[in-house]
């Protein structure tokens, strides 16, 4: 008989955990007083981007190192993973940010406007080059998180409101943990989830700028996710207008074809951060 393990949090690190324990024969209960994952977890507004290479310019080793196992875990996991790579651009006006970022990853090919073109046809003459860094991937959140709570119900694993604590006790319970972790702090990212039918990119590209960076995800069936917004605070409330509208026009200037999207979605979660890390 294996010892009982509670897991604190039902978010992606709580089910990622108690996934991989009950792979490996150990009883596992997961208690999370939402429930199952959903809107009040940072996860489910994710952008799904597996891409330690890109985050390497700013991310800590730990997780450039961890997060290039990712892609293989998910596929493990029986989640579908997008492996097209990633793709960064600027405007033109913004080329020395391309080059400050190609010099602080550690991977990824400089493409000219016909390398560009050939990857996302839909961007054919609008910007002179990229850098495609063909190594990372990306899935859908909140499908994954689907995924992962059905497997683990099929092993008699399912998320419990109010069960008592048993054993050793794994906390992932995102930003709360600060009672326990002083260094956590919060960081706001706001995001919007738009169908634009006439967009056709096929693998996160992102869109480099001094002030408002965008990022772009393809969610499939013309939907896409545009993020985020790093904002140091800790208070949920509604997202801020001069964020939707710079997520908005930035998504315009990278491809015009977003000017007749439907936003379905805006959201502004809180996710937690170590001193010095990223999200
Ligand atoms: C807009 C945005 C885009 C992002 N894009 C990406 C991306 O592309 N790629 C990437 O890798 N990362 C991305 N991230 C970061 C990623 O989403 C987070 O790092 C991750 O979701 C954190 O997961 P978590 O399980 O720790 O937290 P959460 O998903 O917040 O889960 C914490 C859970 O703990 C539960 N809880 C609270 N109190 C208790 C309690 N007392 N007991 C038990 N449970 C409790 C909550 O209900 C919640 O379900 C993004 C984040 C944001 C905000």
């Amino acid at each position: 008989v294996t010892p009982p393990v509670t897991i604190l949090g039902a978010g992606v690190a709580g089910l990622t955990t108690a996934w991989e324990l009950t792979q490996r024969g150990l009883d596992v209960s997961l208690v999370d007083p939402n429930g199952a994952a959903g809107v009040h977890g940072c996860s489910w507004w994710a952008g799904g981007m597996l891409a330690p290479i890109c985050e390497s310019e700013v991310a800590e080793e730990p997780v450039v190192r961890l997060g290039a196992l990712a892609a293989e875990w998910w596929a493990r996991a029986g989640v579908e993973v997008v492996r097209k790579g990633s793709l960064v651009l600027a405007l033109d006006r913004d080329q020395r940010e391309l080059d400050r970022f190609a010099r602080r990853i550690d991977g990824g090919v400089m493409l000219d406007a016909a390398g560009v073109a050939e990857l996302e046809p839909g961007l054919e003459a609008r910007f002179s080059r990229g850098l495609f860094v063909a190594e990372e991937g990306h899935l859908d959140p909140r499908a994954a998180l689907a995924s992962l709570q059905t497997g683990l119900a099929a092993k008699g694993v399912v998320v419990s409101q109010d069960a008592p604590t048993a054993g050793q006790v794994i906390d992932c319970r995102g930003l709360i943990a600060r009672d326990h972790l002083a260094d956590l702090r919060g960081v706001r990212g706001e995001m919007v989830v738009l169908r634009a039918p006439d967009v056709s990119l096929s693998r996160p590209v992102r869109l480099l700028h001094p002030r408002h960076p965008l990022y772009v995800v393809p969610r499939g069936d013309g939907v896409f996710m545009l993020g985020a917004t790093q904002i140091e605070s800790e208070g949920r409330g509604p997202a801020s207008l001069r964020s939707v509208v710079e997520l908005l026009s930035a998504a315009y200037a990278l491809d015009p074809a977003f000017g007749e999207a439907e936003v379905l979605e805006i959201g502004c979660p809180v996710s937690a951060v170590a001193v010095s890390g990223s999200m």
